[in-house]
Order: structure tokens, then sequence, then C-alpha cells
């Protein structure tokens, strides 16, 4: 499932491709996706709106127009947005072809198990749905709000990190491999985490961000940036899907647990847990 380090992956590949360039257009092929096209987006198309930047926030794309409208786009579990020569043909569950101009090319969107989503907001509607949705980029995010966030919930740690309200971008992977860097246990409660914890914390989200973006992602199963391109962060991976495999630094059988439907990958040794753990039953992911 693309997190953060995937999408801005996504975007930089995209970036060179698309800014500069119009719109020229849409056809929509094959099975709709879960939200239908509508046909006002596709007047707005075909007045041949210039795109004015391609930006990630969270694990959303956007691909801003020179009418003030975006594209956004989520690419769900196996979604993909790629630039595409014009004769190639249609790869299956390819839903939406945007023809560009000038010269040749059209971006594409398939997205095989539809979970992903595209559709044109004007500027205005797109702040708000961002600002409903989301909380600071990672990058962004000052320790002490930080800190201030975790002391807010009675979750436990990994059940605050992929609450994108809390930090935005960070799923499974980075949440599990971030807790690991920062020796915390997943299943300690968020508000009862001392500020020096949370502040290595957030250190560990970065570092950990850093360097998945620096390796182009993780692929496990679908992503891809472009055609051709896997990311290469999995073969760094200290916990995430490494169950009973050796931990890195001690040695001892990686651990997985099962917390609202999500697994959650960690080292009981190097991530002790402390008196204001939140028990596995209790810890649902859910607010
Ligand atoms: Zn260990």
């Amino acid at each position: 499932v693309p997190e953060l380090p995937e999408v801005e992956t996504v975007v930089r590949c995209l970036r060179p491709a698309l800014v500069g360039r119009r719109f020229r257009g849409v056809q929509v092929t094959g099975k709709p996706l879960r939200r239908k096209w509508n046909a006002a987006s596709t007047r707005l198309l075909l007045a041949g709106p210039e795109i004015h930047a391609v930006e990630r926030r969270g694990k959303w794309i956007l691909i801003r127009l020179s009418t003030a409208d975006c594209m956004l786009v989520h690419l769900g579990m196996t979604g993909r947005l790629q630039v595409v020569a014009s004769g190639q043909p249609l790869a299956t569950h390819t839903h939406l072809v945007f023809p560009l101009a000038p010269g040749d090319g059209e971006l594409r969107f398939r997205d095989p198990r539809r979970f992903g989503s595209l559709e044109i907001m004007s500027s205005q509607a797109l702040a708000a749905f961002l600002e409903r949705r989301l909380g600071p980029e990672p990058f962004d995010l000052a320790p002490e709000s930080f800190a201030a966030a975790l002391g807010r919930t009675r979750r436990c740690l990994k059940a605050a990190l992929l609450d994108q309200r809390v930090v935005a971008g960070l799923g499974n992977i980075y949440a599990d491999e971030a807790l690991f860097q920062a020796r915390l246990s997943p299943f300690r409660r968020a508000s009862g985490v001392r500020r020096r914890d949370a502040d290595a914390l957030l250190r560990a989200i970065r570092r950990v961000l850093v360097r998945a973006i620096e390796k182009k992602g993780s692929t496990i199963r679908d992503y891809m940036y472009d055609e051709n391109g896997q990311g290469g962060y999995q073969t760094e991976f200290r916990v995430y899907q490494r169950t009973g495999a050796p931990c890195r630094q001690c040695r001892r059988p990686i651990c997985r647990a099962v917390l609202g439907g999500r697994s959650t990958h960690y080292c009981p040794a190097c991530q002790r847990v402390a008196r204001s753990r939140v028990k596995p039953r209790q810890a649902a992911l859910a607010t």
C-alpha cells in the first residue's frame, strides 16, 4: 500500500512529465472507480487547462491546474498514475486516460482493486477537504506539537501514528519501522510517552521516511513508481514482515500482533513495554 515515500516518488516522476503541459480531455475506460467520473470534470479538461504543479500532501497527489482547480489522486492499494506514450496499448484495469498537449503522451490511471480515487476539485474545496483529514507533514511538524498530539490520545502509539490527523503520510510499514528505530513499543499508550521519547520518535519517523524516499519506496506486491520502477527500501526493513526472523539488533525473533485488523511487527526485547501499555485486545486502531 503506497505510503508517503511511495507517493512522493510517484510525484517526483510525474512532475517533469506534467508541469507546463495541458490536459486536452479525458477518455473513461473500463469499470468505473468507486467515485464516478463526472461530466463537469470532462468539460473542465476539454478547455485545456495547464498543469502548474504536481505536489504531495500526506498520501495524496495534487495536480494543480491553471483554472485554480486541482486533480486529487489517491493510489489506494494498487493504483498507478503514469505518463505513457499515446500509442501504447491500454493495460487492463485502466480507468481514466488523459491526453496531454503539446506533443505526444497521456496520463493514465489504473487501479485493479479500485480502492484509489481520482477527482477534480476547486482549490477551495480541496483546502477544506485536506484540512478535515490531514494533520501536519512529518517534516513540518514541530516536536512540541507532536508530543502534544500524542498526549491527547489514550490509544496506543501504533494507532496514533496511523491517524493521519496526528501526522500525515504514515501507514503500516513506516509506523512499524519508525517505532523500532525509536525503540518504543507499539502498544505503549501514546499519552504516557515522555517528551524525550516523543522527540526520538519524530526523529525516527523522519529518518525512516528520508531513507525510504532515497530508495524510491518499498515494493512488496504492487507498487511501481513508473512502468518498471520498483522501490528498494523493503531490503532494509528491520521489523515489517520479518516475523520470526532475527532482530538486526539483538537476534531475538521479531514478533507480530494484530491490532484492529492490521498487523504490527516489533522486537519485544528492543521495544520494551512500559507501564503505560495498552493491552493488545483493547488497542483498537480506531478512535
Ligand atoms: Zn531486538
